[in-house]
């Protein structure tokens, strides 16, 4: 019958443009790594401007993604907090962001496997490990101190005593740990990245995804990028507390800027170098 070839032929075609579809999720588009960060850093910036721009989460966007497939243009691996939801602090809409949270943003073997899906088969361009200020996990962890904590509590807060034992090594004053360590937590957390994934660190290194770690600072809304990091950096006392309390003022008068970590002693640095000096680093 030709009316049942016909219907086999547009059979056929829908299961080759499924097949295609399905392909070109697994692919997905390349978006250039700066222009990944500038959206990001824009989307920032309009949230700490209180100016978002409409969510665009209705019923089409729903259906296209569910047609064609998540195409998002970072991984965040972030805190659970509910005050630090990646969508809303930069900005982003549905399917923009593959999210990976638990408490204390800690970097797991699963997590690290999260992240490779998207690497790998996602193809993001960028990868951001981010703390963040007032961190209730990164405070029971010093408030633990030594003392062993039974159960999954105790493996959570193994792994953030590992931030707070760096930055004591490195000479911060107690008064100055829990900032510290939230910071280094991150940082810790992208290194931990790179160490436990080949397919991240050949990414990384290859400069087809930039790896980042960042604070997101709860008071005034802004993302502060790290770049060099703690590691290169000397405590607080290195800097004067006068000239620490300037750049904390210049990163909330700028918050569109890729800002200087708190304690370095180069205050602004343009986005475009984070990645090559990331990645040099740990060559
Ligand atoms: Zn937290």
């Amino acid at each position: 019958m030709k009316v049942n070839r016909v219907m086999k032929s547009a059979v056929a075609a829908a299961l080759l443009m499924t097949a295609f579809a399905l392909m070109a999720a697994e692919l997905g588009p390349v978006m250039d790594r700066d222009e990944a960060l500038a959206r990001l850093r824009d989307g920032n910036a309009r949230f700490v401007a209180s100016e978002p721009q409409a969510w665009n989460a209705g019923s089409e966007r729903r259906q296209e993604l569910a047609a064609v497939g998540q195409h998002p243009i970072a991984c965040i691996v972030t805190c659970s907090d509910a005050r630090v939801p990646p969508e809303i602090l930069f900005d982003q809409s549905l399917g923009d962001l593959f999210v990976v949270r638990l408490a204390g943003n800690v970097v797991t073997p699963e997590v690290a496997a999260s992240v490779e899906y998207a690497v790998e088969h996602l193809r993001v361009p960028v990868v951001i490990v981010l703390g963040h200020t007032h961190c209730g996990a990164m405070q029971a962890a010093l408030e633990a101190g030594d003392r062993e904590t039974a159960g999954p509590m105790g493996a959570l807060l193994a792994r953030l005593r590992r931030a707070i034992e760096s930055v004591r090594a490195k000479g911060f004053a107690e008064a100055e740990l829990y900032e510290a360590a939230i910071n280094e937590n991150a940082r810790l957390g992208a290194e931990e990245l790179l160490r436990s994934s080949r397919v991240v660190d050949e990414a990384a290194q290859s400069g087809r995804v930039t790896l980042l770690s960042a604070v997101y600072n709860l008071s005034d809304g802004t993302v502060q990028w790290q770049m060099q990091l703690m590691a290169a950096v000397a405590p607080a006392k290195a800097t004067p507390p006068s000239a620490r309390a300037e750049i904390h003022a210049d990163e909330t008068s700028k918050p569109p800027q890729v800002s200087a970590v708190k304690n370095e002693a180069k205050p602004q640095r343009k986005a475009a170098e984070e990645p090559d000096t990331y990645a040099r680093r740990h060559r």
